[in-house]
């Protein structure tokens, strides 16, 4: 069966699912967007999903023409009208047609999108083996500028290092902040663990506050470990003893190499494990 694409109130076969190319979406990449997923038919962190969407649209100044509840509701009817149970939602929304001048205001309709898919994940021998990453030169975008924190359909700070990254033969990016400090990755948050205490950047790092992040921090407050939200550099990467990234399609991935220096043991460590264990069970509950 083919799938179906939510386009502004309405579903659509994938092929017949269209907007303008006049979209400021497609023209500037001016909009914002969600990455979800649902585990055996249930949205994971729905609400928290579609208030980092409110958000973002507030932060460009875009008006999403429905309710967080209606977009909730319409998120889960997209998910059931696919009949997908294990599955990544995508939603966007772009500021809508407009003229080729730069001003929102020509732009009457935000376009409201959502797409189910079936979840691509790194390969299952990375989860247990571990992934290998760099230190990208290109740095996250300064705060000041399009703030990370922003979801925006601007993401080519993003793709820039992932091209560093799959030119280096890795599969991910650290990027620094325009203070030299660690931000996040290309679309992950990162963690590292030293004497069992797990430390990761603060949002004012300039990252993107991960729904994944936040439940790692969550679960480790929960089983009493020490958590520091705190600005590391890439000195405190490398004499970690246990390093991972966080995100919706990832989960909880470890990191055994930084810039071909082996972390820790060289292998995924004890709390990496422990932290991503308990993940895997809250996703199905
Ligand atoms: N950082 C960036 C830049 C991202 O795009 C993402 C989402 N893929 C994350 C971190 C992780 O966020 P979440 O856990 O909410 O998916």
């Amino acid at each position: 069966m083919e799938s179906k694409v939510y386009v502004n109130g309405q579903l659509h076969d994938r092929a017949d699912a269209k907007i303008s190319v006049f979209d400021h979406g497609l023209l500037y990449g001016d909009g914002v967007f969600e990455g979800i997923r649902s585990y055996e038919g249930k949205v994971f962190r729905l609400e928290a999903h579609v208030r980092r969407l409110y958000d973002s649209a507030l932060g460009i100044r875009l008006a999403i023409p429905m309710t967080p509840e209606d977009m909730a509701k319409a998120i889960v009817g997209t998910l059931e009208a696919n009949h997908l149970k294990d599955c990544y939602i995508r939603v966007v929304v772009t500021r809508g047609e407009g003229t080729l001048g730069l001003d929102p205001n020509r732009c009457a309709n935000p376009n409201v999108i959502i797409i189910t898919d079936k979840i691509s994940l790194y390969p299952p021998e990375l989860y247990e083996n571990g992934l290998d990453i760099i230190t990208a030169a290109t740095m996250r975008n300064h705060p000041n500028a399009v703030n990370p924190r922003l979801k925006s359909l601007n993401y080519l700070n993003n793709i820039l290092a992932k091209i560093e990254a799959i030119d280096a033969g890795t599969l991910e990016a650290v990027m620094l902040n325009h203070l030299g400090y660690v931000a996040e990755c290309t679309g992950d948050n990162l963690f590292i663990v030293r004497d069992a205490c797990l430390f990761t950047p603060p949002t004012a790092a300039g990252i993107l506050e991960g729904i994944t992040r936040n439940e790692i921090l969550d679960i480790a407050r929960g089983r009493g470990i020490q958590v520091r939200e705190e600005n590391l550099t890439r000195q405190d990467l490398y004499v970690a003893d246990e390093c991972f990234l966080t995100g919706t399609a990832a989960e909880v991935v470890p990191v055994v190499r930084i810039d071909k220096r082996p972390i820790g043991t060289g292998k995924p460590g004890p709390i990496t494990k422990q932290l991503a264990e308990e993940f895997h069970r809250r996703t199905r509950a």
